[in-house]
């Protein structure tokens, strides 16, 4: 098989085989093909997009371009959720445990964040000690003994992706939907998964902002994970104001342990979503057939302590220390200086735009403009206020935390121009638009 026959083939919109895209993924995992010839082959993909087969094609040769883990010796049903990314969307920092409390196992293979949305990586090394890198033979054996671990993609898992998603990013066709898809789902089907939920999210702060994009893109991801044999549905939710209260990585490990506490006020909109995937999770690996029991059997696990444990056990497994599950205020340290943000008239918040929020974050610290940047773990936005509730005038509506004067500052001019205060209660605003299946 030749590289420059495929490209060509592609380029006059014929159809690839398996055994294709089987050489196509081989070669990049490898190194075998130039990248020019791999670029070549990305933008006649993105000008000539994979049918729905194709792309379930393309996936399963990336997936299986490298090793696919497999959890042979646990019998429990493998469940997964996967976002698409927003702010202060640090679900699956709660998400994983809780729902392995259900008896269900939660292999959660994560990345970092770059740019104004967050990474359940970084989020997780915000705990001192916790090891994300971790040995195959680890997270077999961690999965067994608890049935959930959290960790990063291994050199070994679906490399294919690595080498495409970068030849992506430098040859200008990221945006295809095939091929995003494909992106996404390689890496989960390597995780040895049977059911995955896919929590698509719309709005300025997302990687799809138009609703009908993040439609057409969460059909396109059941359909392939179907194809694949995956049970897979698809919620869409709101991204246009940022989730729960805390933005950047210390402050929202501190909103995880809380809300497992059981303090659901702390955030509302934090809790219901956590407990709305949670369930749906519970529903497509087949533990539970209906939603409103895995709600109310996933907030049992809450007020019991058992997620808060199934979250101490984790942490003590990876490394990490497990007191701060119980006293996170000693270990959680945010960044040394701080600016409480104040209201400059009376009202409510009517809305605080999501992205604006995460670049404001970015600028204090809390995250990276390129994947070589270094993280302020303890840098971020504490969100005293949400839309909806009232604020005096003077009244404090976010803490702002960096390490220094000058990234305060950045920072706090451009979260200014996040917040809109109005006179009147703005409506309430749904956090899933709709499910996919
Ligand atoms: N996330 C991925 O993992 N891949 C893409 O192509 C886009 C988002």
């Amino acid at each position: 098989m030749r590289m420059l026959d495929l490209i060509i083939k592609k380029r006059n919109k014929k159809l690839l085989s398996a055994e294709e895209f089987n050489f196509i993924a081989q070669a990049a995992a490898k190194g075998s093909v130039p990248d020019y010839q791999l670029s070549a082959f990305l933008m006649a993909c993105f000008l000539n997009p994979l049918t729905d087969k194709e792309t379930a094609l393309l996936t399963k040769a990336m997936a299986q371009s490298g090793a696919r883990l497999e959890f042979k010796n646990i019998k429990l049903p493998k469940v997964d959720k996967h976002s698409t990314g927003g702010v202060g969307d640090g679900l699956s920092l709660a998400l994983a445990p809780l729902v392995a409390c259900a008896g269900v196992a939660v292999p959660m293979m994560s990345g970092r964040g770059l740019g104004h949305t967050g990474g359940t990586l970084d989020k997780l090394e915000a705990m001192k000690g916790f090891k994300i890198r971790i040995p195959t033979a680890s997270i077999y054996s961690q999965m067994k003994k608890l049935g959930v671990c959290m960790f990063g993609q291994t050199q070994d898992l679906a490399p294919a992706d690595r080498k495409l998603y970068s030849l992506r990013d430098a040859s200008g066709s990221v945006e295809s939907r095939p091929l995003i898809v494909a992106s996404i789902l390689s890496k989960k089907y390597a995780e040895g998964v049977d059911s995955l939920l896919m929590d698509v999210k719309y709005g300025s702060g997302a990687f799809m902002q138009k609703l009908a994009d993040s439609q057409k893109l969460a059909k396109a991801l059941v359909a392939t994970a179907k194809l694949l044999g995956l049970n897979c549905r698809a919620l869409i939710t709101y991204m246009d104001q940022p989730l729960g209260r805390a933005i950047g990585n210390t402050n929202e490990i501190y909103q995880t342990i809380e809300i497992l506490k059981g303090k659901k006020h702390l955030a509302p909109d934090f809790y219901e979503l956590l407990i709305e995937e949670g369930a749906h999770m519970l529903v497509i690996s087949g533990k539970e057939k209906n939603l409103e029991k895995a709600r109310a059997l996933l907030e049992g696990y809450i007020e019991d302590g058992s997620a808060l444990e199934k979250f101490r056990q984790m942490v003590k497994l990876q490394g990490g220390n497990p007191d701060v599950a119980d006293h996170p205020e000693k270990h959680l340290k945010n960044a040394k200086l701080k600016l409480e943000f104040k209201a400059d008239k009376k009202g409510y918040i009517g809305f605080i735009d999501a992205k604006t929020a995460g670049v404001a974050g970015v600028l204090l610290g809390a995250g990276r403009n390129t994947m070589e940047d270094k993280i302020d773990y303890g840098a971020g936005i504490w969100l005293t206020k949400k839309a909806g509730e009232a604020v005096k005038k003077g009244e404090v509506i976010a803490v702002l935390y960096a390490s220094d004067e000058k990234r305060l500052a950045d920072g706090a001019e451009l979260f200014a121009q996040a917040v809109k205060i109005t006179a009147n209660k703005p409506k309430p605003y749904k956090l899933v638009h709709s499910i996919i299946k």
